[in-house]
């Protein structure tokens, strides 16, 4: 009998596959069920090989007829385990549907297949007529063939989706399938409802708030071909189709396609890759682009087209710089801030409050001995929760009783500091009481459907007061709101997080782009205290290209990213001298030569759950130098004898965006 040999990726944290042999003969991307030391496991084939020079165990169980995925659709899983240093076997298991992950279930393919001809001839009718900038865009982007990554650049309510529509529809009339991708649970339902509308049931949603069995469904249905278009979140970068014809990239600055923990890649990153191993155009459509995409369309490597007019040819909402310096702040607004709302509200229309802090404030203190509210197990203030009366931790949730008294020194002067959401909402409905005021931010949201029922109460509500923290300015439209006040930019200037100037840039360009939607005298008001702010002095005139340029050219002068390849390396532990003392003992398997090395330094969370977290930053000066030493770095830690790089939890994060 003859013996096939295959490397089967295991989901352990070894970055390599394992050899195994059978006498089947098996199509890579098939799961099997292997032994791993004593237990059972899942694998995946990931190739055949023609003979193995160590003693191999065999396969016991080929669980699947047919392959999960593909030779190509492996091949980017390969790619993201090298790019991400990320075990190969985890990789896989993190896109694979909940119940597929475990040895006891067989996948079965789904048979019928409706024909994409049935599904247009059923939608020929469009909704809207495209302005002369949509028709423009939608010819440019038609045209796009083989791997052409397209930058729609559409300022904020310029008819982006409108434009994928037609997109989407001249890949159905190939016969082929679509996915389209967004930033966050919150934002499917909306685009779901408008690509229903035109494709009907051809249309599926995947994101990780679904059951797992109405995951795998439209799992299965989107890799048999009768679903069309799926709609996800970032775990639907990789689901399998067979005949993809486009990748869109909704959002794309959105630090959400980011996974911070775990297997922490970045799901537009994939994304592109998937889309030049198949030869694919992608589009990844913004009004504010991130910095990274507009280097590569500056180098040309990308390729871009432009909506500049809004739809409803109303004029963008002018930006006004309100200096809080000398100013006695109610709750967190500048009188004037309140005389605008007021004015507002008065011309019946909806005024915003955006302030990035949920909870009714920030910090508990006492006045006599400066004892503060801390986590007992962060390095972070407690939030005071008015609703709940609790000190809440936003790092790890613990939630704390109340005290009446301070329990350092036993004084009854505590009190709280700063503003957060809820204090907000309580002080708006003392000054302007009988109006209707909305707070959306992640307490006020928790129960599912909530988001939605509170966006349809604003929509229907003519007049009123909005407050939400970045949670109500993403995507969600607001024809009636004239007024935006943003409480708190000033931590993006103050930051020393290199990527919290470009995300404040969006935020506020994003938070404007809800507004003036009806007759064009909209105003965003931006509180700040620091009123000559090079970046926020850019950003006044609501022209989000020029701010980007103008950071760019400081990113490019003191040579940060996208001017760098950055990655860190974290080592957690309870004790912070066993992180300072590993990540020393890690810098002599990197060589300087080719990147600056910074640390060990405490992370910016230094503490969470009891665990402290130190990193060394790398900055590269090309990404294939980064990846040459990373490399290098992981295999010597993993094969490390010394035993100091066992004692810490260590991971490395390519691309980081939290430090
Ligand atoms: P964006 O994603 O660029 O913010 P949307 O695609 O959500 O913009 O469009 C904003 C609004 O304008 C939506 O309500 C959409 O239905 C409408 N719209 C888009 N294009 C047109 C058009 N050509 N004519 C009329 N309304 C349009
Ligand atoms: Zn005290
Ligand atoms: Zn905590």
């Amino acid at each position: 009998m003859s013996k096939f040999f295959y490397n089967v990726a295991i989901a352990v944290p070894l970055r390599q596959a394992f050899t195994y042999h059978s006498n089947q003969q098996i199509i890579p991307g098939t799961r099997v069920a292997v032994k791993f030391g004593r237990t059972n496991k899942l694998g995946i084939v990931t190739e055949v090989i023609s003979e193995a020079n160590i003693k191999t165990k065999p396969i016991h169980m080929v669980l699947d007829d047919l392959p999960i995925f593909s030779k190509t659709e492996l091949k980017i899983l390969k790619w993201a385990s090298d790019y991400y240093l990320h075990p190969i076997g985890e990789v896989i298991n993190s896109f694979l549907p909940t119940n597929l992950r475990q040895t006891k279930n067989t996948f079965e393919a789904e048979t019928m297949i409706k024909s994409n001809r049935e599904i247009i001839e059923q939608n020929l009718e469009f909704e809207t007529i495209l302005n002369s900038e949509q028709i423009k865009a939608v010819k440019f982007l038609n045209e796009l063939k083989g791997f052409t990554p397209t930058l729609l650049h559409g300022v904020t309510g310029s008819g982006k989706t409108e434009v994928y529509i037609r997109c989407i529809y001249e890949q159905l009339l190939k016969n082929k399938s679509v996915l389209l991708l967004a930033p966050e649970i919150a934002l499917t339902p909306q685009l779901e409802s408008r690509l229903r509308n035109q494709f009907g049931d051809s249309v599926g949603i995947f994101h990780s708030k679904m059951t797992p069995s109405a995951r795998y469904k439209a799992w299965k249905k989107f890799k048999s071909g009768e679903i069309k278009v799926i709609i996800g979140t970032r775990s639907a970068v990789m689901m399998p189709a067979p005949k993809l014809g486009l990748i869109i990239v909704d959002e794309e600055h959105d630090a959400s396609y980011k996974q911070q923990e775990g297997f922490k890649f970045s799901a537009r990153d994939i994304a592109i890759k998937r889309a030049q191993m198949i030869k694919i155009p992608i589009i990844l459509g913004s009004a504010t682009p991130s910095l990274r995409t507009l280097k590569l369309v500056e180098e040309r490597k990308f390729k871009t087209i432009s909506l500049t007019k809004r739809v409803t040819q109303k004029s963008p909402p002018k930006f006004s710089i309100l200096d809080i310096n000398e100013v006695k702040l109610i709750s967190g607004l500048a009188p004037q801030a309140i005389e605008a709302i007021s004015q507002t509200l008065k011309q019946k229309k909806q005024a915003m409050i955006f302030i990035n802090r949920r909870g009714f404030a920030p910090q508990f203190i006492c006045s006599y001995c400066d004892w503060k509210a801390m986590c007992n197990s962060c390095d972070s203030s407690l939030v005071f929760h008015h609703q709940v009366a609790r000190l809440i931790c936003h790092r790890c949730d613990s939630a704390f009783g109340v005290p009446t008294h301070c329990p350092s020194c036993s004084k009854a002067q505590l009190s709280f500091h700063g503003t957060g959401t809820e204090q907000l909402e309580e002080t708006l409905k003392e000054l302007f009481p009988g109006t209707s005021i909305h707070r959306v931010d992640r307490d006020s949201t928790a129960k599912v459907g909530s988001l939605e029922t509170i966006l349809s109460e604003i929509n229907n509500a003519e007049t009123g007061i909005l407050i939400g923290t970045q949670m109500l300015i993403k995507g969600h439209d607001f024809p009636n709101l004239e007024l935006v006040v943003t409480v708190d930019v000033d931590q993006g200037i103050t930051s020393l997080n290199s990527s919290a100037v470009e995300e404040m840039g969006q935020q506020l360009i994003q938070v404007a782009g809800r507004a003036g939607r009806s007759d064009g005298n909209a105003t965003v008001l931006v509180q700040s205290r620091y009123v000559n702010d090079q970046n926020l002095l850019q950003l006044r005139s609501g022209n989000y290209l020029n701010f980007a340029k103008s950071l760019m050219k400081q990113r490019q002068a003191t040579n940060q990213p996208p001017y760098t390849f950055e990655a860190t390396i974290k080592a957690s532990s309870p004790k912070a001298q066993t992180n300072i003392e590993m990540l020393t003992y890690a810098k002599q398997f990197i060589d300087t030569s080719t990147c600056v090395l910074i640390g060990p330094i405490p992370a910016m969370q230094s503490k969470v759950r009891g665990s402290y977290h130190h990193h060394l930053v790398i900055q590269a000066n090309t990404r294939i130098n980064l990846n040459k030493l990373l490399i290098y770095l992981a295999d010597s830690l993993t094969n490390d004898k010394n035993a100091i790089s066992k004692k810490v939890r260590w991971s490395i994060n390519v691309d980081p965006i939290e430090f």
